[in-house]
């Protein structure tokens, strides 16, 4: 039976979660859910699934979910805030971890839940983004499981030779195992074929229109700008240990193939299937086992091709700049992480031009005195400067 934490459970991947805990209750039991405002949804998840602990962002939310709960006479401990989230993460009752908080603050649950030795189906890609080796090093540390569940990497992950016999124990070993690179497919977004001199104007409901995926407006934004593919880079870098030049980007419209893994012999192996977030969440509850998601079958007979094509790094200048976090390595990765956050905020409270993000990103990766990443406090504290000169920047905004 797989115990499970879901942080971030009101969300695009919290609710899909659990979408897929609810079809397979011989398997799986929900034993806390956190949520930052969402109270409402949280007290009908809890109705549901009776975990042991639910989690909110502030004591007002506690307050109300309280209510809610006792109302209906259900017993569910309610705690709140950054501490809570990590009494969640490292329940003893808890094996199973589902980061899928958006953003930084997700990292310190998930790390410490690395820590606790706790099977992590890592959503959250901006914590492993943020603390890169750190993280992995907690992984290999306590024996913990990763699984990634980013579709790309989750598609990687099924594509390489050892998927179902170690946990992503091809770290490190690609040419024994005779990898030549992967290919990390993109759709290119919303924007991929509007007039360049027409992206300063769109507005943030074009930019969380994507056209082939349902997410939440912070990795929808990502996506339009294609620093969510920047991410995924880094994400892939740290996740399968290969360098820069063994990660080839590549856009490929329809969302169908949802990445590869091209080897010596000549041989691409790819993984393929509906744009749809429960079909890699389910290969990481039941790994090693395939159980079902829910998911409508693929049918070739009703696609119109597939396509794939070279990112415009001209249209796409986010690709560039996590390109150069991730050469640069030390601090740099979590600067970018932070700034892009900021500036992603800001575009979607209307302060920011779409265009404007990728430039305040780079304005703050200029300014940041960078180092090395040698442990959480200088990642947390590397993540607090560059939101502080990010903020600054956009006062020019
Ligand atoms: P979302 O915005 O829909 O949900 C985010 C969740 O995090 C919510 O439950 C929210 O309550 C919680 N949260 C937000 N801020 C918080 C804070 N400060 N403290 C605690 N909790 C907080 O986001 P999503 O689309 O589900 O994405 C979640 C993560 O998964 C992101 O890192 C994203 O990059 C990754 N991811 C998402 C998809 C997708 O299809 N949605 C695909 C791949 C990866
Ligand atoms: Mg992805």
């Amino acid at each position: 039976m797989r115990a499970i934490c879901v942080l971030g459970s009101t969300g695009s991947i919290g609710v899909n979660t659990l979408n897929v805990v609810r079809e397979h209750p011989e398997l799986f039991k929900i034993q806390a859910l956190t949520a930052h405002r969402q109270v409402t949804l949280l007290a009908e998840q809890c109705a549901e699934f009776h975990p042991e602990l639910a989690v909110v962002g502030t004591a007002e939310a506690a307050q109300e979910l309280e209510k809610l709960l006792r109302q209906q006479g259900l017993k569910t401990q309610v705690l709140y805030g950054p501490d809570a989230l990590v009494t969640a993460s490292t329940l003893s009752s808890v094996n199973t971890v589902m980061a899928a908080i958006v953003g930084a603050a997700g990292l310190l649950p998930t790390i410490e839940a690395a820590k606790a030795g706790k099977r992590i189906l890592l959503a959250n890609k901006e914590a492993l983004v943020m603390s890169g080796d750190i993280f992995m090093k907690a992984i290999a540390t306590s024996g913990a499981e990763l699984l990634p569940i980013d579709s790309e990497h989750n598609a990687i992950y099924q594509c390489l030779p050892d998927a179902n016999t170690s946990n992503g124990g091809s770290r490190g070993r690609y040419t024994q195992l005779g990898i030549k690179e992967v290919l990390l497919t993109a759709s290119g977004g919303p924007f991929r074929t509007m007039a360049l001199s027409d992206l300063s104007h769109v507005s943030p409901d074009q930019a969380c229109a994507h056209p082939n995926w349902v997410m939440g407006r912070k990795i929808s934004v990502d996506s339009a700008t294609m620093m969510n593919k920047g991410l995924e880079l880094i994400e892939a870098h740290y996740l399968f240990g290969l360098d820069a030049t063994h990660i080839q980007i590549l856009i490929h419209p329809q969302s169908v193939i949802h990445s590869m893994v091209r080897y010596l012999d000549g041989s691409v192996i790819a993984q393929l299937g509906q744009p749809d977030m429960r079909t890699p969440i389910a290969y990481g509850l039941g790994w090693p086992h395939r159980i079902h998601a829910g998911v409508q079958e693929l049918d070739f007979k009703s696609l119109k091709g597939l396509s794939f094509e070279e990112v415009d790094t001209e249209r796409f200048p986010c690709i560039n700049l996590a390109y150069g976090a991730l050469a640069a390595g030390g601090l740099l990765p979590t600067a970018l992480n932070a700034a892009n956050e900021i500036a992603v905020q800001a575009f979607l409270d209307g302060r920011l031009k779409f265009t404007d993000i990728a430039v305040v990103v780079q304005k703050v990766l200029d300014r940041f005195q960078s180092g090395a990443a040698n442990s959480l406090e200088l990642v947390l504290q590397a993540d607090l400067e560059s939101r502080q000169i990010a903020q600054l920047i956009l006062k020019d905004y």
